[in-house]
């Protein structure tokens, strides 16, 4: 690629590939694949990405909410889509463009029936999400004799799969926990399924999950944060590449004399002569407030430089004193080096959460490097 002129989200596709290639490579050639592409496919390009997916062969998309599963429509993309969260408000949109709901209490199953029947669906294609432990979204086990009853007398929906979401599946410190939700997994899947009278796709994995627990794959695994590069695992991160390269460029070199400062509230107060760099990526961008005062950094010339200051909306000021750079050089925040593993551990946070932060107005560039 050539160096940077102005902020950009590079997406490296060919390192998309390389990852799907390598998650799938530890599944039995009949485990079906569904692909997590939300919050724009974890703060890269939702579009993109699933078209690239799709002709790696996906089985199936995941979104949370269905207005992201909505732009894929727009885009032509056909794969089937679960939708991870929806609401009863989100029914119309779901229906309309063939999206399949997570249906995970009673109310919103009586609720999405009755929806289905109002319009005349016959089979339309739902979800059950069942809680084992995490606590979040989910039916009780004990609620499968009410789903079924509700089920039989209805023809205007079909359960397409049945799954749950495990608490811990990178933390094998958790491994007991994690066992006792894949066991209850089990049996939650084979009442059902004997009730039903028919056998709904199952899954319960994510990426981590997808690595630790072999055993716990069933029909479908879910994968989003290895697709993007990440393994939560140093081991796996090794045979996984980021697909996000944050970079940006110096606008302007300040030279700031001792007892001088730099930023709002004057954040930083120069010791000596410090040379500071400008750069044209801030709060606003994806860069977390929690970085500044030397928490966060950026790679120039293959050198650290630390934030100076606080983190403003749209700069951050970085200490480049002990490095040879001018005005127009590259920054790199985060991407195969400094990975956003790494820059994230800076703040207690994780990589899920500073590759999903970098903002809409931030100009993606496609490649394959
Ligand atoms: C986000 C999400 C995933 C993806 O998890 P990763 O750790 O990114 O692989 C899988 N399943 C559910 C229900 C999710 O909400």
């Amino acid at each position: 690629m050539p160096k940077a002129t102005e902020t950009l989200l590079e997406i490296d596709l060919n390192a998309l590939d390389n990852n799907y290639r390598y998650l799938t490579s530890k599944l039995k050639p009949e485990t079906k694949v569904l692909a997590v592409v939300k919050a724009f496919a974890y703060g890269s390009d939702s579009v993109v990405i699933a078209k690239e997916l799709v002709d790696l062969g996906v089985d199936y998309f995941a979104v949370a909410y269905a207005n992201e599963g909505e732009t894929l429509r727009n885009a032509k993309i056909e794969t089937p889509i679960l939708v991870l969260h929806p609401l009863p408000v989100n029914f119309e949109v779901i229906v309309n463009r063939c999206l399949e709901p997570s249906i995970y209490s009673l109310k919103m199953l009586e609720a999405f029936i009755a929806f289905a029947e109002e319009i005349k669906q016959s089979n339309y294609p739902i979800h059950l999400k069942f809680n084992t432990g995490l606590n979040r979204l989910g039916f009780d086990e004990n609620e499968i004799s009410f789903i079924v009853e509700m089920l039989s007398k209805t023809k205007s929906v079909k359960v397409k799969s049945a799954f749950s979401h495990l608490a811990a599946s990178e933390d094998l410190k958790l491994k007991d926990f994690t066992l006792k939700q894949i066991n209850g997994f089990h049996k939650i899947s084979e009442e059902l399924t004997a009730k039903l009278g028919y056998k709904p796709l199952l899954h319960c994995v994510n990426t981590s999950g997808i690595i630790n627990y072999p055993e716990a794959h069933f029909d479908m695994v879910r994968t989003g944060i290895g697709l993007y590069g990440f393994g939560n695992d140093k081991e796996e991160n090794k045979h996984l590449k980021p697909v996000g390269t944050l970079k940006t460029v110096i606008s302007q070199i300040h030279e700031v004399k001792e007892s001088e400062s730099v930023g709002y509230n004057r954040g930083f107060i120069a010791e000596k002569t410090t040379r500071s760099a400008t750069l044209p990526i801030g709060h606003a961008d994806g860069i977390p407030r929690s970085y500044g005062k030397g928490k966060g950094w950026v790679t120039i010339n293959g050198k650290k430089a630390h934030i100076l200051g606080n983190v403003c909306m749209d700069m951050i000021m970085v200490d480049v004193t002990s490095i040879d750079c001018q005005e127009g050089d590259e920054a790199i925040i985060f991407g195969p080096s400094t990975t956003a593993e790494e820059l994230s551990a800076a703040i207690n946070s994780i990589s899920y959460e500073l590759i999903t932060a970098v903002s809409q107005r931030v100009k993606r560039i496609i490649c394959r490097n």
